[in-house]
């Protein structure tokens, strides 16, 4: 077993319009690793270092393609971040690790775009499914068998709901002591190239947009899941096989900001709480596991508190490679949210995870 910590990068997006409109001063800066924030009423400056602070917030044009493109060498395009996370996930999966990176922010901070992306500025998902079949296809012969299968759930309310089944509802989550808690009766799609997986991901995503715009914008309240199962066969001269297996999962949070600050009432109060549970069981995983590593005092961590935690299990705090990235509005109008998703992002970092290869025959 090989114990590691999780890896936490940040990232800042462009001013949006509404920020331009009101003249918004950019509270953040970067240098290497680190990032700081200054607090606009007072001037003082905080500073956060992590595995990889992202400056995305300018120096880029797009291109006749649409294509963001650095004009500047300090601009972490969307291949860039693929390059340090994507990539990792990717070696972490053929070795035989299971792996997760999630996404973490307020909404509009940014962590569709790096997840997910928009149009041709692919995010680190569908670039990373792209070069695992890139991969796959440079590696086929006869004593090699690949195996992919994919799914795609959303948390709601602490429902579970498959985004590519129809009429999919409310999924039970169960445990088995092999593996863990699981989603009974989600839809595990096997793909043989990446064009399945993009339509796939298409078909959640629609799914997901189309509840937002009936139910008060879902999707910043909802928890989307993607796992990408890949296993490796391999046949030797006698006819035997061992596997290698990998469970890939790809996290993009409900927005961080608190339900009080979005004047939040009646039902969508229950929502926003229902979502706090989540996210602040996720918060409290977190410190949990954080003072665990530190070797301070021994705390129980409190996974079965919320759906998410139940299934993030693994990658928190278990048999995971896990990256964590931090959606980061520059403006200075979000001080305390951005604020806030930095020092989350800090307790992150103290995490550690112990992941194993996932082979059979074991040895
Ligand atoms: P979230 O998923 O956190 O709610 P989004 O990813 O949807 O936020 O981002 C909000 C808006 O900001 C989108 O229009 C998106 O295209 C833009 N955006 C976010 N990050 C970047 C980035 N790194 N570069 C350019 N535009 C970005
Ligand atoms: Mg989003």
């Amino acid at each position: 077993s090989d114990s590691d910590s999780v890896k936490v990068a940040v990232r800042v997006r462009p001013f949006n319009q509404r920020e331009k409109a009101a003249n918004s001063k950019c509270i953040l800066s970067m240098n290497g690793s680190q990032t700081v924030i200054t607090d606009p009423a007072t001037g003082n400056t905080k500073m956060f270092g992590f595995d990889q602070s992202y400056w995305s917030h300018d120096g880029f044009k797009e291109d006749d393609n649409g294509i963001y493109q650095g004009t500047d060498s300090s601009y972490a395009d969307q291949r860039r971040v693929f390059n340090d996370l994507g990539q990792g996930v990717l070696n972490n999966a053929w070795a035989g690790y299971n792996a997760a990176l999630f996404a973490y922010g307020q909404t509009g901070a940014g962590k569709s775009y790096s997840m997910v992306g928009y149009g041709i500025n692919r995010g680190i998902v569908p670039i990373t499914c792209d070069e695992l079949f890139t991969a796959i296809s440079k590696n086929e012969d006869k004593e090699r068998q690949y195996q992919v299968s994919f799914s795609m759930l959303e948390i709601y309310n602490e429902k579970v709901r498959d985004l590519l089944s129809k009429d999919s509802k409310n999924l039970t989550v169960r445990q088995s002591p092999k593996q863990g808690f699981y989603v009974e009766n989600l839809k595990q799609t096997p793909v043989q190239n990446y064009k399945e997986i993009e339509r796939l991901m298409d078909q959640g995503t629609k799914n997901r947009t189309t509840a937002s715009t009936n139910m008060n914008a879902t999707s910043s309240r909802s928890h989307m899941v993607i796992t990408v199962r890949f296993k490796q066969v391999f046949i030797n001269a006698s006819g035997e096989s061992t596997t290698k297996s990998s469970e890939i999962n790809l996290v993009d949070l409900a927005g961080s900001e608190r339900a009080s600050s979005t004047g939040a009432t009646g039902d969508r109060l229950k929502e926003g709480s229902a979502i706090n549970q989540s996210l602040s069981t996720l918060g409290n995983v977190i410190s949990a596991l954080a003072d665990n590593s530190s070797g301070k005092k021994k705390v129980m961590v409190p996974y079965r508190n919320s759906v998410l935690t139940k299934l993030l299990q693994n990658a928190l705090g278990g048999n995971s490679k896990t990256i964590m990235i931090a959606a980061l509005s520059p403006a200075d109008i979000n001080y305390e949210e951005t604020l806030s998703t930095l020092r989350y992002a800090d307790r992150a970092k103290k995490i550690k995870n112990n992941a194993v290869v996932n082979e059979s025959p074991t040895d």
